[in-house]
């Protein structure tokens, strides 16, 4: 007797389309927020993570950390002799007439603060420079598979050099493309760098894809060792490595196919990811209950036709999240909750 064979269903092939390591990041903290950001230009084109807003770049570098103490003494220097010599202007006239006197004296009071505030920063640079200088060479072992704290100072001695030169790394075979902000460079050696926001306390698994990512299209499209990667804490010199582990690596390649799967269900079905935990939302920006009136171009200047979710506390001001208009429904942001807000469209 013969038995006919069932054929075996195989999983569709994934389809190919670029993806940057923003986006893949964003579908490791929540894959409705990769769509979002895979729809939002801005976000697509990988420079919209919160560490490439830090203005506090020059603090990384002992050359820059050094002008930038020469810049901000000059300055205080200056508004200091400013400031000095309108309040003796102003102390001398104070016969002559009371207007003279008010304007010298509010000149002199302004250019005093303004002395203050470059004082501050000179110092602030200073302390910074003593903190980098008197750190002794060391680094992390690059075949260790746990992470190990390390401080940016120990990695300066230790050769590493800091540079933000913001090329796009492109990986074509897996249409994978991504811009470290930041890359420790010495001799063939590049360890990407990411600054987390202060919001975080701990290196969520976005962050370990990100570098794994980093990491990656540095290997691969940079011809670099990359063994690891540092995710810094905010505002500090402090930070650990993040290892590039076998499972590290099996992590990161099933995370970028998993978000192709999600693009690829949402483009051809419209077919949502499922929400995640409440919690993700509360402080999300997609999320984020915004002003009809104030917003309502945003959709229209990325060129993304959605209708909007309008929520409303039952007074004159509507709003609407980007996430709740994409999907259809109403986030949990903790705005929309501390606002007791309700969906009216
Ligand atoms: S609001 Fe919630 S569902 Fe939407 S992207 Fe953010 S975390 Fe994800």
């Amino acid at each position: 007797m013969t038995t006919k064979e069932t054929p075996v269903a195989s999983a569709p092939p994934i389809p190919a389309f670029w993806i940057g390591v923003h986006v893949l990041s964003q579908f490791v903290f929540c894959p409705r927020a990769g769509i979002n950001a895979f729809e939002n230009p801005q976000d697509f084109d990988d420079g919209n993570e919160e560490e490439a807003r830090l203005g506090a770049m020059p603090d990384f570098s002992l050359a820059l950390l050094k002008e930038a103490f020469q810049s901000a003494g000059f300055k205080a220097f200056l508004f200091g002799i400013v400031a000095g010599g309108c309040l003796v202007v102003a102390y001398t006239i104070r016969a002559y007439g009371l207007a003279p006197f008010v304007s010298f004296g509010i000149g002199g009071m302004l250019c005093m603060g303004a002395t203050f505030f470059y004082a501050e920063r000179a110092v602030q640079s200073l302390l910074q420079i003593r903190s980098l200088e008197n750190a002794t060479a060391k680094e992390p072992d690059p075949t260790s598979e746990v992470p190990m704290a390390i401080h940016w100072g120990e990695m300066l001695k230790a050769g590493f050099e800091p540079q933000w030169d913001r090329e796009r790394l492109v990986h074509e075979p897996e249409m994978l493309k991504g811009t470290p902000y930041l890359v420790l460079r010495r001799n063939g050696v590049q360890i990407p760098v990411i600054i987390m926001p202060e919001s975080s306390v701990k290196v969520h698994d976005k962050y370990r894809v990100r570098i794994a990512a980093y990491c990656h299209l540095l290997q691969a499209a940079a011809l670099a060792s990359s063994p690891y990667g540092i995710v810094l804490k905010a505002n500090s010199y402090e930070g650990e490595t993040v290892p590039v582990t076998a499972l590290l690596r099996q992590f990161f390649h099933g995370e970028l196919k998993k978000a192709r799967r999600f693009i690829a269900e949402w483009r051809t079905e419209r077919k949502a990811p499922s929400p995640p935990a409440p919690a993700l939302c509360s402080g999300c920006p997609f999320g984020e209950p915004k002003p009809v009136g104030g917003d309502e171009s945003a959709h229209s200047q990325m060129r993304i036709s959605m209708p909007m979710v309008i929520l409303s506390d039952g007074n004159l001001q509507t709003r609407h999240s980007e996430c709740g208009d994409r999907f259809n429904w109403v986030a949990p942001h903790e705005k929309t909750i501390s606002l007791s807000l309700k969906r009216i469209v």
